[in-house]
């Protein structure tokens, strides 16, 4: 190469992150467990668009949210002028398919999604302007009966992945009635001791005074640690709904702390708010919060539906994953195809084809910038890809038919290389991989 300059490097978007073949394994497994445990409660698949109209977030989110107010990715579609936006939440996109396409017209559903949220934040440690939530939602039921079990959903969840030290925060925030008689005596509480608020309380202070008890700023704990208490101010139904929740999570010695001062950034939230919370994440400790949204689908001219869901932000995950000391084997393949010369090349393509045919995973060797690549490279590279068993060709196997076959395992089998017929190549393979007992690995093969 001249000594051109070079062009430009270009990076990633600030806050937007590759996950990497290495890190791949980790993620596969948080979503291989996720997706089980989800279908174990008889959740169903949702998948909606990433970008969706500006105001389906406006609508369902709510104006004075951090979302709306400042994170949200919006712009205007340059072929005809459309108002679009980034996803930063998936709940928004369920509830306009559901209703679009009449989902619960036959009865409630439960509902799970998973894929990139985006967020103009600003990037540190578990925040970033891309990030991926699992989420769910139980749309059409009314009781504290969903609540608990999606509750005790998560909890599997953590248990299966071998997370601990995630504690569940619990509370309801009532009914919109209950909200406002309590809203009153916030503002007025706030009023009487406005010389502690900070700037962002006093302009919360009469939109949405509730997220002030979100706060947090060290010099305002101790008041809102006095506020009035919106559990205080439950009765009637939305009392025994939440003692309703908290009956069956005793029931099932699910343990959790009732934090009184646990609010949702979104305003669609009713009655039950929860959270799961870590300490060993530094800021960013919740990795899954959830709540009723009874109001949201009626406020998108659906019929009164009730409606409860979570998410959970699969970085942080992944980040306790990692400290909890777990790990997921790299993919490996079962056999990688060494040749040599056109004539075996040719026959390698055919092998290889046949192979996978019988549901094996085959690494065929290709050419690279150094080369075709020698015997010795190709089985250097035979051994790092983990395969159980190399499969060489070269003009001797060519011109008698058959393929030298090497266990590159110790334990795989006891004859270390074999000389079998192109004919039997499937069969041997398969014979030592497989073996007798049925692999679910291997999904495709069949006797
Ligand atoms: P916070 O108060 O920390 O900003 P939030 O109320 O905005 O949280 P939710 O909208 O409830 O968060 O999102 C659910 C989960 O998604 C969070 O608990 C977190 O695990 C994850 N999450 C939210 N925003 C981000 C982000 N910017 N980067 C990574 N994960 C995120
Ligand atoms: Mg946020």
């Amino acid at each position: 190469m001249s000594e051109n300059k070079k062009a430009e490097k270009i990076v990633a978007v600030k806050g937007m992150n590759d996950i990497l073949p290495a890190e791949a394994p980790l993620w596969e497994l948080l979503e291989n467990t996720t997706e089980s445990i989800l279908k174990s409660y008889g959740y169903q698949k949702i998948v909606t668009p990433i970008l969706e109209e500006t105001g389906l977030f406006a609508r369902a989110i709510g104006a004075v949210t951090d979302i709306v107010e400042k994170e949200m990715y919006s712009f205007t579609d340059s072929m005809n002028g459309d108002l679009l936006t980034l996803r930063p939440e998936g709940t928004a996109g369920t509830v306009r398919a559901v209703l679009e396409h009449n989902l619960v017209y036959d009865g409630p559903k439960r509902l799970w999604y998973k894929g990139p949220m985006f967020r103009h934040e600003r990037p540190q440690r578990g925040r970033y302007r891309q990030f991926f939530q699992f989420g769910a939602e139980a749309i059409g039921f009314t009781g504290p009966d969903i609540d608990a079990e999606l509750i005790m959903m998560c909890r599997r969840l953590w248990d299966d992945l071998g997370l601990e030290n995630i504690r569940l925060e619990l509370n309801s925030i009532g009914d919109a009635s209950e909200r406002l008689r309590h809203r009153a005596d916030l503002i007025a509480y706030f009023e009487a001791n406005d010389a502690t608020l900070d700037a962002e309380a006093k302009r919360r202070l009469h939109t949405n005074p509730l997220r002030i008890l979100d706060t947090k700023n060290p010099a305002m704990q101790e008041l809102v640690n006095g506020a009035p208490k919106l559990l205080d101010y439950l009765e009637g139904e939305s009392l025994a709904h939440f003692n309703g929740v908290k009956k069956i999570l005793d029931h099932n010695n699910v343990p959790y702390v009732v934090n009184t001062r646990l609010v949702r950034g979104i305003d669609y939230y009713n009655r039950t708010v929860f959270e799961f919370v870590t300490d060993e994440l530094g800021a960013q400790g919740t990795v899954c919060a959830g709540g009723r949204y009874d109001p949201l689908i009626e406020m998108f001219g659906g019929k009164p539906t009730p409606a409860v869901g979570f998410a959970m932000g699969m970085e942080r995950l992944i980040e306790l994953m990692k400290s909890a000391g777990e790990s997921a084997a790299p993919s490996q393949c079962d056999v990688y195809m060494v040749h040599q010369g056109e004539a075996a090349q040719m026959q390698a393509f055919v092998l290889a084809e046949r192979i996978r045919d019988a549901g094996l995973d085959v690494v065929l060797h290709c050419a690279a910038a150094s080369g075709a690549g020698s015997f010795k490279t190709q089985m250097k590279k035979a051994d790092a890809s983990g395969a159980a068993f190399a499969v060489i060709l070269g003009d001797d196997e060519i011109a008698n038919h058959v393929a030298a076959v090497k266990a590159m395992r110790g334990s795989a089998t006891d004859t270390q290389q074999a000389t079998v017929p192109f004919d039997d190549v499937v069969e041997y393979l398969v014979d030592q991989i497989v073996g007798d007992d049925y692999d679910h690995d291997h999904v495709h093969y069949h006797h």
